[in-house]
């Protein structure tokens, strides 16, 4: 018989299935869709227990392999309670997890904030693996900023278990950028995906930035009107504007990098995210010379993380593995 994981990555955007093979150590099923945030808290537990019986149905898995459920979800998370709390891209004030998974699937359900357990995968399956540390950090730049520290081969975990904010670390003191938790001045007000088309709005109409009259990225958003941080940094290659502001929020990423690390003394950190894994030269190339402007402690290894856009999924593998007894 086969010792089987079943591992949820449950996103604000998509469901991630997979069913991993402890002894193969990898995959040996995966399964993607949409996650269904319109129809109300319970319908996404309801989502995940029929994604997860059609993904084990078709590759004629037996419910007796599946060994545990690892999920993880974005926070903040209850961890008592077992579930979502008023998650910026989940409408409810509370999304039950753990309990309606567990009396469903009759399996023990592992529960997890995505980036911690991306951070535990790194040192598990990832960069620990490869680099043989156990002293690591796990930033991820997407649509918010978020990680995980893994001190001794531990996950960090801090008194109410949310350690690891590092989105909302402080960049900017006097800063005017709200950040998504209601601060002013958080590393995410300004360099995440979902804050750069605010951040860049504020640069021009408070700071003067001006961009060329025939500027690409002006041309390719209707005037800004549409931009993305997708649209920011492809533009960044032909747009010197587009490319000075990159380079400034690749100083951004640098402080908020080296704060972490000035903290920790990591010697690893890894970077992923959608932001940097399509943008490595414009983001992790620019990030490590300015990081060293910051750092009191000794310079880790920065690199993209090896797992790629996977992490999240080893990570839902990692939950269960570091936690089930
Ligand atoms: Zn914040």
């Amino acid at each position: 018989m086969r010792r089987l994981i079943l591992a949820v990555d449950l996103g604000a955007t998509n469901l991630r299935l997979g069913v991993f093979d402890i002894e193969k150590s990898r995959f040996v099923a995966r399964a993607v869709q949409r996650t269904n945030v319109s129809q109300g808290p319970e319908a996404i537990s309801s989502q995940i227990v029929e994604a997860a019986r059609h993904v084990l149905g078709e590759a004629k898995f037996a419910i007796q392999e599946i060994e545990g459920v690892g999920v993880v979800a974005p926070g903040p998370l209850d961890l008592k309670r077992g579930g979502i709390v008023r998650s910026v891209n989940i409408p409810y004030d509370f999304v039950p997890v753990k309990e309606p998974l567990e009396e469903k699937l009759k399996k023990p359900v592992y529960f997890m904030h995505d980036a911690k357990a991306s951070a535990m995968a790194e040192y598990m399956f990832g960069a620990g693996k490869t680099i043989g540390t156990e002293y690591l950090v796990f930033i991820t730049i997407s649509t918010g900023i978020g990680g995980g520290i893994v001190d001794g081969g531990r996950l960090v975990i801090g008194v109410d278990g949310n350690a690891g904010e590092i989105g909302c670390i402080t960049v900017d003191y006097r800063g005017k950028m709200r950040c998504g938790c209601g601060s002013y001045g958080h590393w995410q007000a300004y360099a995440s995906g979902a804050a750069i088309p605010r951040y860049v709005k504020h640069l021009v109409e408070e700071e003067g930035l001006r961009f060329e009259q025939d500027s690409p990225l002006v041309k390719a958003t209707q005037n800004l009107a549409s931009l993305s941080a997708d649209k920011l940094y492809q533009s960044a290659r032909t747009d010197p504007t587009a490319m000075k502001i990159v380079e400034e929020l690749a100083t951004i990423n640098a402080a908020g990098v080296a704060n972490v690390i000035n903290a920790v003394n990591p010697e690893v950190v890894t970077l992923g995210g959608s932001i940097v894994l399509n943008n490595l030269d414009l983001t992790i190339d620019k990030i490590a010379p300015r990081m060293n402007n910051f750092l009191r402690v000794r310079a880790p290894t920065l690199l993209p993380t090896p797992l790629g856009g996977d992490i999240g999924i080893y990570g839902a593998v990692a939950s269960a593995l570091s936690q089930k007894t």
